[in-house]
């Protein structure tokens, strides 16, 4: 379970970036989670009241957007999801660069 730190880090740096700028209050934080992360966001959510507790983030909400996990297949250049194998669904073949679903990144912060 790594999700607890990653809270942590993350209202951490909200609460920062929020003081820094002269904010009293955040009303709102949207994340981004890739697939690929293994970030579960329900664990997330768990979290997050508890961690926000005593920051300006205190009774925020925590909105998440899940990246898909998708790769592009280096030998026909067809973009899938894989599935645990790897193997390309079009040509076989197991050799692919990631696209997208590695983020985990605060993509907005709401002020009240
Ligand atoms: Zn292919």
């Amino acid at each position: 379970m790594h999700e607890l730190p990653i809270v942590e880090h993350i209202v951490d740096q909200v609460d920062e970036m929020a003081r820094e700028s002269g904010e009293e209050s955040v009303a709102l934080v949207t994340l981004i989670v890739g697939q690929k992360t293994g970030v579960v966001p329900r664990f997330l959510w768990d979290y997050w009241p508890d961690v926000c507790e005593g920051t300006l983030l205190e009774g925020a909400e925590l909105q998440i957007e899940e990246e898909p996990y998708e790769v592009f297949c280096k030998s026909c250049g067809n973009v899938f999801r894989p599935d645990q194998v790897g193997l390309c669904p079009k040509c076989g073949v197991r050799k692919h660069e990631i696209l997208s679903g590695t983020k985990l990144m605060i993509k907005q912060i709401g002020f009240r």
